[in-house]
Parts: structure tokens; C-alpha cells; sequence
């Protein structure tokens, strides 16, 4: 999903520096044809130091604005919606199988 999260955008002016590796066009992203990257947000970065970021991070490194979600983390009300599955799944199959459950389960 990090790729479909970005916009492609021509390199600028020559003293615009990456924010994530404070250089400007390395000799990488000049062989790649400069490709810079924008985020959502409207940051810019070069497409490799923000593709990588972003799977590391999933959120933007200027503004912390998310950019990727990450379905292996539940928010809050998926979390409380597994909890109350699992509360009837405990009162028809007993503690064994909630216990599989919860380890399987981001809880
Ligand atoms: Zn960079
Ligand atoms: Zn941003």
C-alpha cells in the first residue's frame, strides 16, 4: 500500500533536500531519473528514503501524518470488537480456545 500512497513528482530546485537523508539528488535517485516522491500530506522525498520509511514507520517523517495503514494493527474499536467476540466465543467453547485465540490475535 505504500506505493499506491504516493505521488510521483518531478525533482525541484537544487536545494531542496531530502528530509530523511538530508542530501540532495544522490547518485541513486540521479541514475533512477531523480524520482522524488510526495506524500499526502504534501512532503516531499526521494521515492527510495520514503518508501522505506514508510514500511518501517507508516507515517510521514515531517508531520507524522499517517500515510499507510497497517492492517496488523487494530485500532481501538477493532481491538474492543475482538475482546467482545471473544468473550462469546469463551461462554460457547471455554478458556481453551480463547487462549489459541489470543495468541494468534494482535491483543
Ligand atoms: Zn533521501
Ligand atoms: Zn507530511
Amino acid at each position: 500500500a505504500v506505493a499506491e500512497a504516493l505521488k510521483i513528482v518531478e525533482a525541484l530546485a537544487d536545494e531542496l533536500n531530502c528530509p530523511i537523508c538530508l542530501q540532495d539528488d544522490d547518485d541513486d535517485t540521479t541514475a533512477a531519473g531523480g524520482t522524488w516522491k510526495e506524500t499526502p500530506c504534501g512532503h516531499r522525498f526521494h521515492g527510495r528514503c520514503v518508501e522505506r520509511w514508510l514500511h518501517a514507520e507508516g507515517s510521514c517523517p515531517m508531520c507524522r501524518r499517517q500515510v499507510v495503514t497497517k492492517p496488523t494493527t487494530p485500532d481501538t474499536s477493532s481491538v474492543a470488537s475482538l475482546r467482545s467476540a471473544l468473550a462469546d466465543i469463551f461462554e460457547a467453547y471455554g478458556q481453551d480456545v480463547v487462549t489459541e485465540l489470543q495468541q494468534q490475535l494482535p491483543l
